[in-house]
């Protein structure tokens, strides 16, 4: 089961993979988790990762698809994957391709979950953070008892400059644009799913697991 999970921040991409992982055995390959731990553990890949992850670009290719390739022929990954994060461009598609014709493999499904961009703005731009003790709050999905301020001490709710509606809307547009030719790559290929993300968390899942389901 070689998988691919896109989604635009805030469509639920992680939880739908920790519930995928849960039910089928593969593992969940994220090449920004990768890059993360590499840059935690101060490796010579988190070296080469952090400047360009600082600056919110991507990593090159060759950097890139050298760890995507070494981390697909690992032994847990040899009855399947779920990939996230990767590709993030054509020429990471086809270096992909490249990987799995190598493994003698090929991928058989490109999971999409799709929620209408003014969704996403209301999930994201609605986080806020206790500015006494950091507690997170949402304002439709996990309300302060009294708006503004913290359930746990009373102290003053604030939001994130990150969280702030012209950034999100920003990070929105460069995701989309991003993602649009890749979509349409393997739209091409006749593997996209495309999976209606603004359903209730369980019913997303239960639409994954049916395309899923379908492929063994
Ligand atoms: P993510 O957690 O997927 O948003 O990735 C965080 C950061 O890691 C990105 O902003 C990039 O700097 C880097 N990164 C993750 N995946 C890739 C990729 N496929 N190609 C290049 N850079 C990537």
């Amino acid at each position: 089961m070689n998988i691919i999970l896109m989604g635009l921040p805030g469509a639920g991409k992680g939880t739908q993979a920790s519930e995928i992982v849960k039910k089928y055995p593969i593992p969940h390959i994220s090449t920004g988790d990768m890059f993360r731990k590499a840059i935690r553990e101060e490796t010579e890949l988190g070296k080469k990762a952090k400047s360009f992850m600082d600056r919110g670009e991507l990593v090159p290719d060759e950097v890139t698809v050298g760890i995507v390739k070494e981390r697909l022929s690992e032994d847990d990954a040899k009855k399947g994957f779920l990939l996230d994060g990767f590709p993030r461009t054509i020429d990471q598609a086809e270096a992909l391709n490249d990987i799995m014709s190598d493994l003698d493999r090929e991928i058989e499904a490109v999971i999409n979950i799709e929620v209408p961009e003014e969704e996403l703005m209301n999930r994201l731009t609605g986080r806020r953070i206790c500015e006494k003790c950091g507690t997170t709050y949402h304002l439709v999905f996990n309300p302060p008892k009294v708006e503004g301020v913290c359930d746990l001490d009373g102290g003053k709710l604030y939001q994130r400059e990150d969280d702030n509606p012209e950034t999100v809307s920003n990070r929105l547009k460069v995701n989309i644009k991003q993602s649009k030719p890749i979509l349409e790559y393997y739209d091409q290929k006749g593997v996209l799913k495309n999976i209606d993300g603004a359903k209730d968390i369980d019913d997303v899942t239960s639409d994954v697991i049916q395309i899923l389901d379908d492929l063994k």
